[in-house]
C-alpha cells in the first residue's frame, strides 16, 4: 500500500513547485499507517529478530544515535532541498559547521576560511583547528578565482559562507569552487541566509552544504539544529564523522523542524518583502548612512546576487550616520517590538550591534556603528513606527 501511494508522487516531486515540494517532502503516509505526519520515535535500543541480523547489522535501524523513523523523514526532507546525497542532522548550527571541518581537516593541512564569516566558526578554527595542527588563513570575500593564489599543496578545504554574517559581502561560489576542485580540496558553504530555497549551493560546485536550522527552518526560536548536506563524493567520510562523534539530534527535534519545514517557503516569502520594503524605507532616513543588503540595487555586489540566488531572506544590517556605542545604544534601547538578542529566523524582529574585531582581512570602512535587523512576521508599518523611534533616539541625521 504505502509503495502504491507513495513512489508515483516522489518520481513527480522535482518537477512540481517549490511548496508543493516542502507538503511533502520526507513523508511516507502509509508507513505510517496513513497519518500525515511521522511518529515521533523515542528510541536508544533496537532490538533485533535473532543472532544473524544482530551480528550483520541489516535492519534499517539498529541503535538511536544512528537514526530513527523521524530523522530519517527529517534527513530525507533535507536532502530533496538540497539536491544531496545525504544529510546529516546535528545539535546546532555551530555543530553543522565544526563537524565537517573536523571530519576533513587532518593535522598537517591547511585550511582556507572566509574572513566575513559567523563569529563562533571563527573561535573554532583560531583554537581548536589550530590546537590540532591545521594552519588556517582567512581570505577577503570578493576573492573570486584569485582564491587560486592562497592555494597551497596542502590545502584541504575552502569554506565559504555567502553572504557573509553582519556585512552581507557576497562570494563568487561558482569560480572558487572550480579552483578548489582543479587543486582537490573539499568546498563547504555556511548556506544559513538563504536557505536551500533560495540558493542550492550543491548546484554551484559546493561539496558541503551547511545550514544551521535553527533559524528558518525551525523557525519559531524554539529549536536548536544543524544540517549538513553532503554530495556523492563526499558523503561517506561526513557520515562516517557523525557515527564515530556520536553528535545526534532527538526524534521530538526533528518532528519539530519537519512540521515548520512545511511553511517555510510562504514564512520566507514574507521575511523577504517584508523586509526588502523596510530596508529600502531605512535607505532614506537621514540617520542612516547605509543599508547592506544584497537585494538592494546600492549593493556592490547586487548584479552577482541577480546571478546566483532566487530570493533575499529577513536579515540585514544598517549602518547608523556617525556616533558611536552611545548612539548604537540609544538606538537599541528605544526599540520596542524588535527584541535585542542572538539568533534570527524565527517569526519576532530581532536587533543587535555588531562587532566586527575579529576581522583580520576585510574589517570595513563604515561611517557608524552597525546594526543588525532580523525582520519577522509582524506587520511592516509597526516594525518601521519601531525603527523610526529607535533612529530618532539616535538623536543622528
Ligand atoms: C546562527 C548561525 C549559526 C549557528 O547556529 P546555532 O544553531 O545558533 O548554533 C551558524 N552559521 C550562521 C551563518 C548563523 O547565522
Amino acid at each position: 500500500m504505502s509503495q502504491v501511494k507513495s513512489k508515483p508522487l516522489d518520481a513527480k516531486m522535482e518537477k512540481m513547485g517549490r511548496d508543493t515540494r516542502l507538503g511533502h517532502i520526507g513523508s511516507d503516509p502509509f508507513d505510517c499507517h496513513g497519518f500525515v505526519n511521522p511518529p515521533i520515535v523515542r528510541g536508544s535500543t533496537v532490538l533485533f529478530p535473532n543472532a544473524q541480523t544482530m551480528a550483520t547489522q541489516n535492519q534499517a535501524y539498529t541503535y538511536g544515535t544512528h537514526g530513527t523513523p523521524t530523522t530519517t523523514a527529517l534527513g530525507n526532507a533535507v536532502n530533496a532541498m538540497e539536491g544531496s546525497a545525504g544529510t546529516i542532522l546535528v545539535p546546532s548550527g555551530l555543530a553543522a559547521v565544526t563537524i565537517p571541518l573536523l571530519a576533513f581537516a587532518s593535522a598537517g593541512d591547511h585550511v582556507l576560511i572566509v574572513d566575513s564569516l559567523y563569529g563562533p566558526t571563527r573561535r573554532f578554527a583560531d583554537q581548536m583547528l589550530k590546537r590540532l595542527g591545521v594552519e588556517v588563513t582567512y581570505y577577503a570575500p570578493d576573492i573570486g578565482a584569485a582564491i587560486e593564489g592562497l592555494m597551497r599543496e596542502n590545502t584541504s578545504i575552502v569554506f565559504t559562507e555567502s553572504p557573509g554574517s553582519n556585512t552581507f559581502e557576497l562570494q563568487d561560489i561558482d569560480a572558487i569552487a572550480q579552483i578548489a576542485h582543479s587543486r582537490d580540496a573539499v568546498v563547504m558553504m555556511d548556506n544559513t541566509w538563504a536557505t536551500p530555497l533560495f540558493y542550492r549551493p550543491l548546484d554551484h560546485g559546493v561539496d558541503i552544504s551547511i545550514h544551521a536550522a535553527t533559524k528558518y527552518p525551525a523557525g519559531h526560536s524554539d529549536v536548536l539544529m544543524g544540517f549538513v548536506s553532503a554530495n556523492a563524493a563526499t558523503w561517506e567520510r561526513l557520515d562516517e564523522a557523525q557515527t564515530l562523534l556520536g553528535t545526534c539530534v532527538t526524534s521530538d527535534d526533528a518532528y519539530q523542524v519537519l512540521r515548520s519545514l512545511r511553511s517555510m517557503g510562504i514564512r520566507l516569502d514574507h521575511h523577504q518583502k517584508s523586509a526588502l520594503d523596510i530596508a529600502h524605507w531605512l535607505e532614506t532616513q537621514p540617520a542612516v548612512a547605509q543599508v547592506l543588503h544584497p537585494g538592494l540595487e546600492s549593493h556592490p555586489q547586487h548584479a552577482l546576487f541577480k546571478r546566483d540566488f532566487k530570493g533575499s531572506s529577513g536579515l540585514f544590517s544598517i549602518v547608523l550616520k556617525g556616533g558611536g556605542l552611545a548612539e548604537a545604544h540609544a538606538f537599541l534601547d528605544a526599540l520596542q517590538i524588535f527584541g535585542l538578542g542572538y539568533s534570527w529566523g524565527g517569526y519576532e524582529s530581532l536587533a543587535v550591534h555588531v562587532s566586527l574585531a575579529d576581522r583580520t582581512v576585510t574589517k570595513g570602512n563604515y561611517a557608524g556603528p552597525l546594526i543588525r535587523l532580523q525582520v519577522g512576521l509582524e506587520n511592516v508599518e509597526d516594525l518601521k513606527d519601531d525603527l523610526s523611534c529607535a533612529l530618532t533616539a539616535t538623536k543622528l541625521g
